[in-house]
């Protein structure tokens, strides 16, 4: 399962998650590593855009975590991917799970329990960051490479 910030313009267009740039840069990071969209579940920690795009607000996370918390309850993941600070910060938290932020959180798996399922949760960069940044890009290559390696909790 894949844990992104919120659905940008074209998301909340067309009702489905990463469509967009940064969604064809997860699709092409899931494809070198053999993955394809299809054999993963891709959501976000917001289900609906922020006005102009701005962070979103305490209140509206609180919102919509039952909703992902009943998403991580049908799906039933054994490993859970999250992109970017602000998603990794929500599902942490939800874990109890300290967090230092994603420079020093990304590419190192964690043990933990979220909606009451134990987890492995992996924390990346936001596949957007990459878009304009050649060495995020270089380090989600290769937090994606270590993914590969992970196993997922049985
Ligand atoms: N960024 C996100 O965090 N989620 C999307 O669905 C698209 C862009």
């Amino acid at each position: 399962m894949f844990v992104g910030e919120a659905p940008g313009r074209q998301e909340d267009l067309t009702g489905r998650p990463f469509v967009g740039a940064a969604g064809k840069f997860l699709e092409t990071l899931l494809n070198e590593i053999g993955l394809l969209r299809n054999d993963v579940f891709i959501c976000n920690v917001l289900k609906c855009r922020p006005p102009q795009n701005r962070q979103p607000r305490p209140d509206e996370i609180q919102t919509c975590t039952p909703y992902l918390n009943r998403q991580i309850n049908a799906i039933k993941p054994r490993l859970i991917v999250t992109l970017g600070n602000h998603s990794t910060a929500h599902v942490f938290a939800e874990a109890c799970l300290p967090f230092e932020g994603i420079t020093k959180a990304h590419g190192k798996p964690q043990k933990a329990a979220i909606a009451g399922r134990k987890v492995i949760i992996f924390p990346t960069y936001h596949p957007a960051a990459a878009l304009y940044n050649g060495v995020y890009r270089r380090q989600l290559t290769e937090d994606f490479e270590a993914l590969k390696r992970t196993p997922a909790r049985k």
